[in-house]
């Protein structure tokens, strides 16, 4: 990557993806997040105000060695981003709010608007696993 910092790091920034959230307004927003928290790999954050969802996923173009396998072509995203003030050299962000658990975001509304968060929703009935599939006889 051409610089001294990068070739000590694991290339951490290329371990997962951030996108930007609606600021969320109504329970049911919440709720939703509460819902993304659930799935392995999913973090909620809040940095200056602004609220994102990031996967941690290995990005598919890191090489073994922890190199961009296509550094001349790489998205304007990767290009942006530098050793400056990235995740290797910069540690923890400073967030605003870091949701690991759906417990936190009911906790943080709970906070925020008095109400409970758990018992906006009717329970449904239990979800069954489907039976397997019966295999063809030859
Ligand atoms: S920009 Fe930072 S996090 Fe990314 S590879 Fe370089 S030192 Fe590591
Ligand atoms: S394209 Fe290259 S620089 Fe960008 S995330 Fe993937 S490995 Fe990292």
């Amino acid at each position: 990557m051409g610089s001294t910092l990068c070739e000590h790091c694991t290339a951490v920034c290329c371990r997962y993806l951030a996108l930007p959230l609606d600021d969320p307004a109504k329970a049911r927003d919440y709720d939703d997040m509460r819902w993304y928290l659930m799935h392995e790999g999913v973090t909620v954050f809040v940095e200056d105000g602004d609220w994102y969802i990031q996967y941690q996923a290995r990005c598919k173009n890191l090489g073994a060695d922890s190199l961009c396998r296509i550094y001349d072509i790489r998205p304007k995203t990767c290009r942006e981003y530098g050793p400056g003030s990235c995740d290797y050299a910069g540690g923890s962000y400073g967030y605003d709010h870091l949701f690991t658990h759906p417990k936190q975001i009911e906790e943080y509304y709970h906070q925020k608007t008095g109400k409970k968060l758990d018992t906006l929703t009717e329970p449904g009935p239990p979800r069954r696993p489907r039976p397997p599939k019966k295999k063809k006889s030859a």
